[in-house]
């Protein structure tokens, strides 16, 4: 099974994507994670990505396409793939049919979180990971069950990204409006495209993916 999950940043696609790993040992190929390890690391990857992702703008087609194909060699052919934050251009996508064909595989699903854009400012600028696991948190949405403590990993670091705040939010918005989102009606005329209501409580959500998954 290989699925993109689509959407405008704090739509919820990591949210999903990590339930989809716990729950059916899906792999996980998130560009964002990925860039910002090789930024962490000071890669030359991340040298060049960490200003255009600090303005919220896109890194090139060739660096996130190279990710993707890295990762997925590192996968078993047995191992089901959730594409998030990537595809996000239409190059990306062509990339993307011919990184799965070289390895034999397909997409299945491509899922649209439909979310109001109103609400995406407040989901960003109120989101927070845990410092060791990543797992992920809101403010107001999604505290730790103890106060402080994560709840996955005991951990009691958190973070925060450099790029959530409202400013670079909007550009980001912008950048899927003008980029990605034009993906969609490719994918909808080869009928991939299934949607989800985003605003919905995350467990509504992932019970309508797996509706969509086990189909
Ligand atoms: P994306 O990966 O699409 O940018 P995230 O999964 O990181 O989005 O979600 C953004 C923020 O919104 C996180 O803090 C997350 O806890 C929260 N969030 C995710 N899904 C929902 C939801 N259905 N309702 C409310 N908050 C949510
Ligand atoms: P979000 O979860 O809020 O949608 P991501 O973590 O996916 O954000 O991406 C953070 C930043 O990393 C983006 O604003 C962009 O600069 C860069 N990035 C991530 N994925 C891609 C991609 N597929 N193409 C180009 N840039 C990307
Ligand atoms: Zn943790």
């Amino acid at each position: 099974m290989n699925i993109i999950l689509l959407g405008p940043p704090g739509a919820g696609k990591g949210t999903q994507a990590s339930k989809l790993v716990a729950d059916r040992g899906m792999v996980q190929l998130s560009t964002g994670d990925m860039l910002r390890a090789a930024v962490k690391a000071g890669t030359p990857i991340g040298l060049k990505a960490k200003a255009v992702m600090d303005a919220g703008e896109l890194v090139s087609d060739e660096i996130v396409s190279g990710l993707i194909g890295e990762k997925l060699d590192s996968m078993a052919p047995s191992e089901g793939a959730i594409f998030d934050g990537y595809p996000r251009t239409e190059a990306q996508a062509r990339s993307l049919d011919e990184i799965l064909a070289s390895r034999g595989r397909s997409l299945d699903h491509v899922i649209e979180l439909e979310v109001d854009e109103d609400a995406l400012v407040e989901r960003i600028t109120g989101r927070y990971t845990c410092a060791n696991c990543g797992e992920g948190y809101h403010d107001s949405f999604k505290q730790p069950k103890v106060a402080g403590i994560c709840d996955r990993c005991g951990s009691t670091e958190f973070k925060r990204r450099p790029d959530d705040n409202e400013e670079t939010v909007r550009t980001r918005m912008a950048e899927y409006r003008a980029k990605t989102a034009p993906i969609l009606p490719v994918y909808e005329a080869r009928g991939l495209v299934q949607r989800v209501d985003g605003m919905a409580d995350m467990d509504l959500v992932s019970a309508a993916i797996a509706k969509i998954l086990d189909s």
